[in-house]
């Protein structure tokens, strides 16, 4: 049984080929797909019933399910998916009031193997990659539970996605592709996983790199991320230089603000001194306490002081707004469990 979900163009066209079917046919399943988002062939109106029947018999849209839904009350959805192996992964979508983005935050892997402190999903360690067919089913799986198109999308869900980058470099193309959404509005965030910094500024995307920073220095870093044993920072800051000199993108710094920790005044004067000659802008956030460690989240007065020092260095800084806190869906709380 062929599944819909996740094929291009050419590929659907091989499948309405076993019908033979004119090229037209396999558009219009296309468009059904990708555009209307149907959950099934019965739903492609404009194919006739006899080609409908015919098509059930080999293909069905999609084989994952829906697990749990939940939803923020800021309106962030978060999503559990299930696969047909069982293994579950967590996708959200965030809505903002004044804007007419629709963001999502898909999953790359189930579990993770980068094992950083503050993250639920790495408690759970590496279970497996997603292909890049389950990857864009969490997108679909979005568009046909709400009716409405993503036009964002972020890999900040569980996972490395610089550890699974085949089949994220492949997502990345249908989203670009079948969803035509711009490769400019598509993020690959990363704890920092140098060599496949490289390999990433070859291909050129066009997307935005973020890296996972939330320190500024080595031993800050390496009680947050144990990545930093293996790629230090100053590995990575030439890694990040090499990227932007390659690809003239701009990067996205993110910093996870945590009390006591890398929240004070030195904090941000070393991190200034850091991101001095890389053209970034800093996205600040504020931890979300979880249940699974001691971690605080800081004031806001030592977050506006923190991003005040940090404007004066120069840089643009946002406060990234919590979306989902409520539901676990908000930065570091995904787990994917049942
Ligand atoms: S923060 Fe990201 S890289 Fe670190 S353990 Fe969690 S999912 Fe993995």
């Amino acid at each position: 049984m062929h599944i819909l979900s996740g094929l291009n163009l050419e590929e659907i066209q091989a499948v309405t080929d076993e019908l033979h079917a004119t090229p037209f046919r396999a558009r219009q399943v296309h468009n059904w797909i990708y555009h209307k988002s149907v959950s099934s062939i019965d739903e492609m109106t404009d194919l006739s019933l006899k080609f409908r029947e015919e098509l059930k018999k080999i293909a069905i849209v999609s084989d994952v399910k829906i697990k749990v839904k939940q939803e923020s009350v800021d309106g962030t959805l978060k999503y559990l998916i299930e696969y047909p192996d069982g293994e579950c992964v967590e996708t959200v979508l965030m809505r903002f009031d004044n804007r007419a983005n629709l963001t999502a935050c898909v999953s790359s892997q189930v579990g993770c193997a980068v094992n950083c402190s503050f993250c639920a999903t790495g408690k759970r360690g590496f279970i497996r990659n997603l292909t890049y067919k389950e990857i864009i089913e969490q997108v679909l799986t979005i568009q046909r539970d709400t009716g409405l198109k993503v036009t964002n999308v972020v890999f900040m869900g569980q996972g490395e996605p610089l550890l699974n980058l085949d089949n994220v470099i492949k997502a990345m193309h249908i989203l670009n592709d079948n969803f035509q959404i711009g490769a400019r509005r598509i993020t690959v965030s990363t704890s920092g996983i140098v060599p496949q910094i490289y390999k990433l500024a070859d291909i050129d995307m066009q997307s935005t790199l973020a890296i996972s920073l939330h320190a500024p220095n080595h031993e800050v870093r390496r009680k947050l991320m144990r990545i930093e044993d293996k790629y230090n920072m100053s590995e990575l800051k030439k890694a990040l230089k090499s990227y932007i000199e390659k690809t003239g993108r701009r990067i996205t710094v993110e910093y996870l603000m945590i009390k006591d920790l890398n929240d004070t005044v030195d904090s941000a004067k070393e991190l200034a001194v850091y991101l001095k000659d890389l053209k970034c802008n800093i996205n600040l956030i504020p931890y979300n306490p979880t249940a699974e460690n001691d971690y605080q989240r800081p004031s806001n007065n030592s977050i506006m002081k923190f991003k005040y020092l940090l404007e004066h260095s120069g840089k643009k800084v946002t406060v990234r707004l919590e979306r989902g806190a409520d539901i676990d869906a908000a930065c570091g709380q995904l787990k994917g469990k049942v």
